[in-house]
């Protein structure tokens, strides 16, 4: 069996489109632009990267992008002043503070200081307990686009034995919540979970989100089952050329395509979704912030 290849370019730039032609609206008919306004503490090169294309994605749909680059060496009361202000100007729909910070600021507390209106990342924890009990809230965009995929692949996910790899709060732990809210039987796997292989053998749906390059082979998959590689590992390659390097998932792609009935590669599967899915949240919290009707 050969897996059909899901395609989250492809499915990330339709996400765009609908974006857009919502901007294009709240513009139109009611004068208002969504903005989105992202904070980058320090100058991890991988953070400058996502900062610079989402800012460029930003415009691209026609919202208006706010970037604040602060010194690694700010301040946390420095870094809360300047969220306290986002927090209060109007022009601002959602607000990004670019994960990881720097080791002396308190992410925790910085992220709960975010109004959880203007929480397109969904990591307030008023947005992880809502989630948790099933209520409106703003939704963790990878898990998001991860989700969105599954029903766009598979329909309804109601019954199916779902396996996520990984329990961190930004991905594993919101995935397990979004999976359990479409009613799938979710098993959440970690570093200390014994005979892993049978574990993840039992799925109809993988997700991997473990950071751990090319983790899972093949033959730990159930034939005909989904999976979602999350992952995005930097691994050298020699075969490319002295000194070069190539991104790769926490699924070993070759042996798993193999086997899956269905799979998103690394690069162009989570990642561009992730991207779509923080716009569609803005517009999502646009649309709140102004009582309006918020796209489906
Ligand atoms: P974390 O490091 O926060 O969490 C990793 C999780 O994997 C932990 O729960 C850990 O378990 C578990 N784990 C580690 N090793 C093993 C193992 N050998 N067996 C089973 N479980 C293991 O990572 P993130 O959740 O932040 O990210 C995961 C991956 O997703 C990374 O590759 C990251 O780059 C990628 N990512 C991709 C995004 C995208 O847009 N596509 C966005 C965000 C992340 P334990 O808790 O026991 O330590």
């Amino acid at each position: 069996m050969t897996a059909t290849v899901i395609d989250g370019k492809a499915f990330a730039a339709k996400v765009r489109e609908q974006v857009a032609v919502h901007v294009t609206t709240l513009k139109d008919k009611h004068g208002i632009t969504p903005g989105l306004a992202v904070v980058l503490v320090g100058e991890d090169p991988a953070s400058q990267v996502y900062v610079r294309s989402k800012g460029k994605m930003t415009v691209e749909v026609g919202m208006n992008s706010y970037e604040h680059k602060l010194d690694a060496d700010t301040s946390e009361a420095d870094l809360l002043a300047v969220v306290d202000k986002l927090n209060k100007d109007p022009a601002v729909h959602g607000i990004l503070v670019q994960l990881p910070l720097p080791k002396h600021l308190d992410s925790d507390l910085v992220i709960n200081s975010i109004d959880p209106a203007k929480d397109v990342d969904g990591f307030h924890i008023s947005n992880v307990g809502l989630l948790g009990t099933g209520q409106k809230s703003m939704v963790p965009c990878t898990p998001l686009g991860s989700l969105m995929m599954l029903r766009d692949h598979l329909g309804s996910l109601s019954g199916l034995n779902a396996v996520v790899l990984g329990r961190s709060n930004i991905v594993g732990k919101p995935m397990a919540q979004l999976l359990l809210n479409d009613s799938c039987t979710v098993t959440i796997a970690h570093s200390r979970t014994k005979d892993l292989a049978d574990v993840v053998r039992r799925a109809d749906i993988v997700v991997a989100a473990v950071g751990r390059p090319q983790m899972v082979p093949g033959d730990w998959i159930k034939p005909g089952a989904t999976v979602i590689d999350v992952g995005i590992n930097r691994i050298d390659a020699p075969d490319l050329g002295e000194g070069k390097t190539r991104l790769v998932g926490d699924v070993d792609y070759a042996s798993c395509a193999e086997v899956a009935g269905a799979i998103t590669p690394v690069p162009g599967g989570v990642g561009p979704m992730t991207i779509a899915c923080l716009l569609a949240n803005t517009v999502t919290a646009c649309c709140r912030a102004n009582g309006l009707a918020e796209p489906e």
